[in-house]
C-alpha cells in the first residue's frame, strides 16, 4: 500500500510543471515519506522547474524578432534581482540618454568606454543574438529570465556566441566603435518583447547599480523616446501598481508630437494648443529664439 502512495506521488512530482503544484507536492511527499519512514533519498531527485524563455521569439538571426508584439499598456516586469551587474568596468559616465536626439528617435543610452574595455552581462540569462546589426555594429543580446533584453552595441569583438548560458558579470566582449558609432561608447538598449524601454526607468545608473523596484509598471511614456530628451534625464515616477501606471498613463496620453511646417513659429504652434512657450520649450529642450526647421519634431505637452 504505501509503496503505491509514494509511486502515485512520485507520477504526479514528474507530470506536474507548475511551481506552486511542485512544491506542494514535495510537502506531500514528505509527510507521507516521514509517517512510512521512508528514507527520502532514495526518491528520485526531482529538478524544480525553470522558466522557459526559449519558448518563445527565440531568434539569433534576427535583432528584434517580436515586432512590437506587444502593444498592450501598462506591462509589468518583474525582477528577483536588487542590483544589476555594471556592464563597464570602473564609473558609468552617460555620455547620452534615451529619448529624442537630432530629429531621431535614441533608443538607448551611451556609456562612456575606451576601445577594449570589457562588457558584461548584468544580469544571469542566454545570449539570443550575437552578430552584427546594421547601425548597432557589433552586438550582444542577452534575454533574462524575467522576458527582459539587455543589448549591447559597438562592439570591438565578442566573447560568447548565441545559445550561451551566461552569469551576471559574465564577460560578453570588447567595447568599440563598429556600426554607426560617433567615438568609442556603448549603447546600451533595454527591451522587453520588442518595446525599447528608457533604461534609465529601470536601473539607477550611479555607483550603487540598483534595480529600481522588484515590480515595475511601465506605461507608453517610458517606451516612447519622443517622451524624453538625450540631453537630460527625465524626470522620474515609478509605478509599482497597475493603478498608478493607468492613472499616469491618461495624463501620458495628453502629449502628441507635432511635426513643423512651413511658415510655423515657436509662439504660433504655442497659441494654437494652448501650452505656454516656456513648456513647449522647456519639453523639447530648445531655447525660444531657436529655428524650427520643416519636418522637425516637436512635443507638444498640455
Ligand atoms: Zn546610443
Amino acid at each position: 500500500m504505501r509503496k503505491l502512495v509514494v509511486l502515485i506521488f512520485i507520477l504526479c512530482l514528474q507530470q506536474t510543471s507548475n511551481c506552486q503544484d511542485y512544491l506542494a507536492i514535495k510537502q506531500g511527499l514528505d509527510s507521507i515519506a516521514k509517517r512510512y519512514a521512508i528514507n527520502v533519498t532514495n526518491a528520485p531527485k526531482i529538478k524544480a522547474p525553470q522558466v522557459n524563455i526559449k519558448s518563445n521569439y527565440w531568434d539569433t538571426i534576427n535583432f528584434n524578432p517580436y515586432r512590437n508584439q506587444l502593444k498592450k499598456f501598462p506591462f509589468q516586469i518583474k525582477f528577483t534581482d536588487s542590483i544589476y551587474t555594471s556592464p563597464v568596468m570602473g564609473k558609468k559616465v552617460i555620455t547620452s540618454r534615451y529619448g529624442w536626439r537630432r530629429g531621431r528617435p535614441h533608443k538607448g543610452i551611451d556609456i562612456d568606454l575606451v576601445t577594449g574595455d570589457s562588457l558584461v552581462a548584468m544580469f544571469d540569462g542566454i545570449v539570443r543574438f550575437a552578430r552584427y546589426s546594421s547601425g548597432h555594429g557589433r552586438t550582444v543580446v542577452v534575454r533574462h529570465f524575467n522576458g527582459l533584453e539587455t543589448v549591447y552595441a559597438h562592439l570591438s569583438s565578442y566573447a560568447v556566441k548565441a545559445n550561451d548560458t551566461v552569469k551576471s558579470g559574465q564577460l560578453l566582449g570588447k567595447g568599440g566603435t563598429s556600426g554607426n558609432a560617433r567615438g568609442s561608447h556603448l549603447h546600451l538598449v533595454v527591451s522587453y518583447k520588442g518595446n525599447y524601454i528608457n533604461p534609465e526607468y529601470l536601473f539607477d545608473f550611479s555607483e550603487n547599480n540598483k534595480v529600481r523596484d522588484q515590480n515595475i509598471w511601465v506605461t507608453k511614456k517610458w517606451v516612447k523616446s519622443h517622451f524624453h530628451t538625450s540631453k537630460r534625464q527625465s524626470e522620474l515616477e515609478l509605478f509599482t501598481t497597475e493603478e498608478l501606471a493607468i492613472a499616469a498613463q491618461k495624463k501620458e496620453n495628453r502629449k502628441k508630437v507635432y511635426i513643423v511646417k512651413s511658415g510655423d513659429t515657436l509662439s504660433g504652434i504655442s497659441s494654437k494648443y494652448h501650452v505656454s512657450l516656456s513648456r513647449l520649450c522647456k519639453a523639447n529642450a530648445i531655447s525660444k529664439t531657436s529655428t524650427l526647421r520643416i519636418g522637425q519634431k516637436l512635443i507638444i505637452n498640455r
